[in-house]
């Protein structure tokens, strides 16, 4: 299986028909199915870890001024104990507790909507230890590898480039701040050549980092995948785009 890090962005892009959501729908049309999906998403960001251990997950509606029709937007795949269980297995000496108050978020749904629109394949959700430093998250990205072999798809969901305070709401397609498209140019030279060093140690790359990255949670979701990248496997983008300026769609797939 590959693993995939999705930019999601704007919650609206569950209803939307875009260049990014066709975009995820390949994606699940291009992979073999998967047995389970893993996911990391930039919302559940809390000061533990966990694996969610629902049989039947609720879709969670977490954020605040949208309209009415992207509360109704259920997700209704089943959870899998099974996988819960191999990823304390597999992250151990970590403590990862089983836990049963959260769900799947709009990080997981909104682009799994698209991505395997049928709901039918299990999803497990692995929080981000907001405690922990970023070199922390690509150790247990490693450490997860060996479900991709299982037939497990291992998805990080966040924003390589997340500026909210700087993201024209009202002009989507307004020209990227320059600080967002030279830090996400840097990062795709970077994942290009195969390298993680940089991007783990992201906060020492200067201003277009700190711009890019004012909070970690929409970008920690990619050093689990950087984490699950075998030596010398192809990296590659298959969504691409700045939205609103300030938010990076880009996809890294990585194999
Ligand atoms: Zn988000």
């Amino acid at each position: 299986m590959p693993a995939i890090f999705f930019g999601h962005g704007n919650p609206m892009n569950a209803l939307a028909t875009n260049r990014y959501t066709e975009g995820w729908a390949s994606i699940g049309k291009s992979m073999p199915r998967p047995k389970a999906v893993l996911a990391v998403s930039a919302h559940w960001y809390v000061s533990f870890c966990a694996v969610m251990s629902n049989l039947m997950p609720p879709t969670i509606h977490d954020f605040g001024g949208f309209p009415k029709e992207l509360y109704q937007i259920e997700y209704p795949a089943p959870g899998s104990l099974e996988l819960a269980r191999a990823v304390q297995d597999l992250l151990a000496p970590v403590p990862v507790r089983l836990d049963e108050s959260w769900g799947l978020d709009h990080g997981t749904w909104a682009v799994l909507c698209h991505v395997f629109p049928d709901a039918d394949i299990p999803v497990v959700q692995l929080s981000i230890d907001a405690t922990q430093p970023p070199s922390f998250h690509y150790e247990l990205g490693k450490r997860l590898r060996s479900l991709r072999e299982e037939g497990v798809l291992i998805i990080g969901s966040g924003n390589i480039v997340h500026n909210l305070s700087a993201y024209a709401w009202n002009n989507p397609a307004v020209h990227p701040y320059d600080w967002a498209e030279r830090f996400e140019e840097q990062a795709r030279d970077v994942l290009s050549k195969g390298d993680s060093a940089p991007l783990i140690d992201y906060q020492s790359l200067g201003r277009d980092a700190i711009l890019s990255v004012p909070t970690p949670e929409h970008y920690l979701p990619l050093l689990y995948v950087l984490g699950l990248r075998r030596e010398k496997e192809p990296v590659s983008f298959p969504v691409q785009g700045v939205d609103g300026g300030s938010i990076s769609m880009l996809a890294v797939q990585v194999g």
